[in-house]
C-alpha cells in the first residue's frame, strides 16, 4: 500500500480523499494555489505545497508544478478527484512516464472515452446501447439532411469535442436543420476549437440515469446500479438520487451486467459513470466520465461502501474488497448541491461564510470545505457542499433531506438552499415524476 498520496483537487473533494488516506493510515499532500493558502483542505491534509497562482491553468491544471509537488514530498501516487485533470490522459501519461501511481484508470482508457465520437464507437463495440445517430463525424450538410432523413426529426447536432452541456443543437426539421447545423459548428469551433460535429436522435422526455462501475485492473469489474440525475439547469446536475425512482431490479440487473461487461473486457482499473438517456424502457450511451462523480456518496451509501478506499486498494495492486453478489442495495439516498450562487438566476456569489453550521444525525453526511470565517474566492467552481441523506425508503429519505436543510447554516452569503426547501414541496419531486426538462420548466414557472 501507499505511504504518502498527494491530492490533485480542492474543496470538499480534496477533504474526501484525505479522509479515507487517513482511515487508511496513508500519509496526505494537499497542493493548493496562492488564493488557497488557508482552505480546509490545506489545515487537513498532513502536508501542503503551493504549485501556483489563483488561477487554475497555473496551478490545478499545472501539471509540472504537481509533478514537482510530488518529488519534493515523496507522494507515490496522485488522487485527481474529479474536474481539472482528472481525465486529462496526457497528465496520466506524464505519470506514468515519471513512476508516479494515477488512482484511476490509464491513458489509453482516458483516450477512448475521451472524445464522444470515439467514446460512442467504443461503446457500441462493447455491446452498449447507444442513441441513434451519424456514424462518426458529419462532414456538411447534404449529409447532414441525409442522416435526418434516417434517424427522423428532431435531431441534436453536437460537438465531437464537447463538454460541460455546450455546443448542441436541436432541430425540429429539414428547414431548422440548415441553421442548426451551421450554428453548431460555428459554435463548436469557438468552443472547443474544432468544428467537428455528430448527429443524434434527439429524445423527448428521457432521465439522466448513469450506471456506477468500478473495475480492478485484472479483467474482473462489478456495477453499483444506477443514480437518476435528471434534475439539471443548463445540462449541470443540481439533485441525485439512487436508486432511481423509475428503474426496475430487472432493468437495473440488465443494464447493470451490459456496463461491467463492458469494462471487464477492456481491464478497465477504478471507478468509472456510464452515463445514459432513459425513454420508454430503453438505454441510450450518452458518454462515459473516467473518474470519481460528484454524485459517487448517493451510491456509497446505499451500498455502504467506500469509493475512495477502493479506488486506492486497486491502484496499488490490491483487489476490490466486493464482489457483484455482496452488493444489495440498502434503503434509499439524496444528494443536493450546495452551491454559492443567487437564486433564482443562479448567478455566482462568492465571498465571505460567517457562520457555518453542518446538520447532523441518524443518516445526514455533510461534504464540505466551509468553515466560519472562511472567504470562499471567486476563481473556481461554485459547489461549496454537498448534502446527502439516507432513508430505509425514498419517502424516509426525503423527509430527512428536509429536516437536515432546516438544520444547514451558511450565513453570509447567498446558496442554492432556498431552490431545494421549495422544491420539496413540490408534488413531482416527492412522487420522482421528472425528466431531463422538469426543472428549467418549474424555474420558469416558479420564478418566471
Ligand atoms: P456534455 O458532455 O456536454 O455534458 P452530454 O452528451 O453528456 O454532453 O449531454 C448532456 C445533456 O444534454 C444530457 O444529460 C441531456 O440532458 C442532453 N442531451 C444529450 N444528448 C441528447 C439527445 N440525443 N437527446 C436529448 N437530450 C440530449
Amino acid at each position: 500500500m501507499f505511504e504518502k498520496i498527494l491530492i490533485a483537487n480542492r474543496g470538499e473533494i480534496a477533504l474526501r480523499v484525505i479522509r479515507a488516506c487517513r482511515e487508511m493510515g496513508i500519509k496526505s499532500v494537499a497542493v493548493h494555489s496562492t488564493a488557497d493558502a488557508d482552505a480546509m483542505h490545506v489545515r487537513m491534509a498532513d502536508e501542503s505545497v503551493c504549485i501556483g497562482p489563483k488561477s487554475s491553468t497555473d496551478s490545478y491544471l499545472s501539471i509540472p508544478a504537481i509533478v514537482s509537488a510530488c518529488e519534493i514530498t515523496g507522494a507515490e501516487a496522485i488522487h485527481p478527484g474529479y474536474g481539472f485533470l482528472s481525465e486529462n490522459a496526457q497528465f496520466v501519461q506524464v505519470l506514468e512516464d515519471h513512476g508516479i501511481t494515477f488512482i484511476g484508470p490509464t491513458a489509453e482508457h482516458i483516450r477512448i472515452m475521451g472524445d464522444k465520437i470515439t467514446a460512442k464507437e467504443t461503446a457500441k463495440a462493447l455491446g452498449i446501447p447507444v442513441v441513434p445517430g451519424s456514424a462518426g463525424g458529419v462532414p456538411d450538410l447534404a449529409n447532414a439532411l441525409k442522416v435526418a432523413e434516417e434517424i427522423g426529426y428532431p435531431v441534436i447536432i453536437k460537438a465531437t469535442a464537447g463538454g460541460g452541456g455546450r455546443g448542441m443543437k436541436v432541430a425540429q426539421n429539414a428547414e431548422e436543420l440548415q441553421n442548426a447545423f451551421r450554428t453548431a459548428r460555428t459554435e463548436a469551433k469557438a468552443a472547443f476549437g474544432n468544428d467537428e460535429v455528430y448527429m443524434e436522435k434527439y429524445l423527448q422526455t428521457p432521465r439522466h440515469i448513469e450506471i456506477q462501475v468500478f473495475g480492478d485492473g485484472k479483467g474482473r469489474a462489478v456495477h453499483l446500479g444506477e443514480r437518476d440525475c435528471s434534475l439539471q439547469r443548463r445540462h449541470q446536475k443540481v439533485l441525485e438520487e439512487a436508486p432511481g425512482p423509475v428503474i426496475t431490479a430487472e432493468q437495473r440487473a440488465r443494464i447493470g451486467k451490459i456496463c461491467a461487461d463492458a469494462v471487464a473486457r477492456i481491464n478497465y482499473i477504478g471507478a468509472g459513470t456510464i452515463e445514459f438517456l432513459f425513454e420508454n424502457d430503453e438505454f441510450y450511451f450518452i458518454e462515459m466520465n473516467t473518474r470519481l462523480q460528484v454524485e459517487h456518496p448517493v451510491t456509497e451509501a446505499i451500498f455502504g461502501v467506500d469509493l475512495v478506499r477502493e479506488q486506492i486498494r486497486v491502484a496499488a495492486g490490491l483487489d476490490m474488497s466486493f464482489t457483484q453478489d455482496d452488493l444489495v442495495i440498502n434503503g434509499h439516498a439524496i444528494e443536493v448541491r450546495i452551491n454559492a450562487e443567487r437564486i433564482p438566476d443562479f448567478a455566482p456569489r462568492p465571498g465571505k461564510v460567517n457562520v457555518f453550521h453542518a446538520p447532523g444525525g441518524l443518516g445526514v453526511r455533510m461534504d464540505s470545505a466551509l468553515y466560519g470565517g472562511y472567504s470562499i474566492p471567486p476563481y473556481y467552481d461554485s459547489l461549496i457542499g454537498k448534502l446527502i441523506v439516507h432513508g430505509r425508503d425514498r419517502p424516509e429519505a426525503l423527509a430527512r433531506l428536509k429536516r437536515a436543510l432546516g438544520e444547514l447554516i451558511i450565513d453570509g452569503i447567498e446558496t442554492t438552499i432556498p431552490l431545494f426547501h421549495a422544491l420539496l414541496e413540490n408534488e413531482d419531486i416527492q412522487t420522482g415524476s421528472y425528466n431531463i426538462h422538469w426543472l428549467e420548466k418549474w424555474l420558469a414557472a416558479t420564478y418566471g
